[in-house]
């Protein structure tokens, strides 16, 4: 009977515990399922598509190389995926099958779902927790629940691990043939091509980051001029990097990053926990995945149905140049910085009152690091509806924002060519220069709110 490991969003070799322990029983085949309408009723973005393409050629290769191979069937859907499997596993007397868990509830349901006849013919599926370091329901407060609250879910996080040290598990690196070019998600307009999907360049990724941008990482990572951030998220979406070894890495320099938690270094392992909260969440809360508050008590807020406005935000045509700039990072590069997210996500459920389930599809459909998690988790922050959010009183100014952390405009000026002769003590909200400079020179779009009103009509309609 043989062995097989399935990749779902789990594709690396290394540290990756399951795929070891797999090839430890005889596994010589690999698995992993197109599923392509399930990807567009879960909004994945194209450019993510893209990346994971890409970076299954590269393993399939990789695992060939070591006597594996990988198939690449087309599941459809869900559904088709369990079937699919089930016949591959007859197919192929496919006794075992390891694979890495995955937290969100459809995929849950999959899993059960396959399981359910399985088990009936003797199939055994083995899942490993290789998402994280925390499996979601090992972090509890003393009554046996789910922290509410971020901090003390990290301090007991913590006391947990303090004294652990990750290591690397080395191993042996597959391919077979498959079409994508039935997979309409795939489109030349949407590439990744500016990330990387082979290990070594991605392993200079992360040494670099770590050697020369962790110590400065408090500092900078506000900063969306500045390549303060890591760039990891898309690799840690897919997990074709672990958080085990980004922690490793990270101990490697700093062996006591776990036991300071007030140290610089631990500000970005602090984030790295803030996205293991998240996960967390959505399994002790599975309302979390069905696009439904964190927090009951804002269901009567009344959203605003206006598609003009939000046509204006997604195109980043909204008047306020850091919000624009923001946007339009987005819909060239399938990407944004951290604190522009929290920036554009504040101005749509804020200024514009527009429900955040509209942002979040949003993003998800544009993201290359699209990822159920921590997107609900960061969209329920902002729109004030989630678990330990900003309080719904406090409502990021896009122009403050702006003056703090471009100061200069240079972010501003890259994504948002017609003002970038304006002076910088303008270039944060130019209207009035623009209207001085007379209507030839004034190629920018009007403010669609203004801050005062729009802070007021949200502080209503909040304490309603
Ligand atoms: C409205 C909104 C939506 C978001 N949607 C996503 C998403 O779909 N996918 C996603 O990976 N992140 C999301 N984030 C979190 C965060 O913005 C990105 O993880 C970060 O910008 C990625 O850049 P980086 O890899 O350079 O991050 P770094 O600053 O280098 O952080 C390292 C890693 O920690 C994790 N991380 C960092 N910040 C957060 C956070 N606030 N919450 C959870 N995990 C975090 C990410 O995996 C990131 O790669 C969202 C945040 C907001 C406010």
């Amino acid at each position: 009977m043989n062995t097989v490991f399935w990749f779902r969003r789990d594709l690396r070799l290394f540290n990756n515990l399951a795929l070891y322990q797999a090839i430890e029983n005889g596994c010589k085949d690999a698995i992993f399922f197109i599923t392509e309408q399930q990807w567009q009723r879960h909004d994945v973005a194209p450019i993510q598509i893209d990346l994971l393409k890409r970076r299954l050629d590269y393993l399939g290769q990789l695992l060939a190389d070591n006597g594996i191979t990988l198939h690449i069937i087309d599941g459809g859907d869900y559904h088709g995926c369990v079937q699919q499997l089930t016949a591959f596993c007859k197919q192929h007397a496919v006794s075992n099958i390891y694979a890495n868990k995955e937290y969100e509830i459809n995929e849950v349901e999959r899993d059960q779902a396959f399981l359910k006849d399985a088990d009936e013919v003797g199939i055994s599926l083995r899942l490993f927790d290789g998402d994280v370091i925390a499996p979601p329901g090992t972090v509890l407060n003393q009554s046996g629940e789910m922290f509410k609250v971020f901090t003390p879910f990290k301090n007991a996080w913590l006391k947990q691990y303090q004294d652990t040290h990750f290591y690397f598990q080395p191993l042996p690196a597959m391919f077979s043939p498959i079409t994508w070019q039935g997979c309409a998600l795939l489109s030349t307009d949407n590439t990744s091509h500016k990330w990387p999907v082979d290990d070594e360049s991605l392993s200079q990724v992360c040494n670099r980051f770590i050697h020369d941008k962790l110590l400065s990482y408090k500092d900078q990572r506000d900063i969306p001029s500045i390549k303060g951030t890591s760039g990891l998220s898309p690799y840690l979406a897919l997990g074709v990097v672990s958080v085990h070894q980004l922690i490793a890495l990270v101990q490697q320099q700093h062996i006591d990053v776990l036991s300071s938690s007030k140290s610089n270094v631990f500000t970005w392992v602090n984030e790295l926990v803030w996205r293991e909260f998240y996960r967390h969440l959505i399994v002790a809360y599975p309302k979390l995945n069905k696009y439904q508050n964190f927090n009951e008590k804002y269901d009567p807020v009344q959203w605003r149905s206006d598609d003009a406005d939000f046509t204006a935000w997604c195109q980043g045509k909204t008047g306020y140049p850091l919000v624009d700039a923001a946007m339009r990072q987005l819909l060239q590069t399938g990407w944004m910085h951290n604190r522009l997210r929290m920036v554009v996500a504040s101005f749509l459920t804020k200024h514009l009152l527009i429900d955040w389930r509209k942002g979040e599809r949003f993003f998800m459909q544009h993201l290359i690091d699209g990822d159920l998690a921590s997107n609900n988790g960061g969209w329920q922050w902002a729109a004030s509806t989630g678990c330990d959010a900003q309080p719904y009183f406090r409502i990021f100014n896009p122009i403050t924002q702006s003056e703090r952390f471009d100061p200069e405009g240079e972010f501003i000026r890259k994504y948002i060519p017609e003002l970038t002769s304006v002076p910088n003590k303008h270039i944060h909200f130019p209207h009035a220069y623009l209207a001085l400079q007379g209507s030839e020179k004034n190629k920018y779009w009007p403010a669609i709110v203004d801050h005062k009103a729009a802070r007021q009509r949200a502080l209503d309609a909040f304490k309603v």
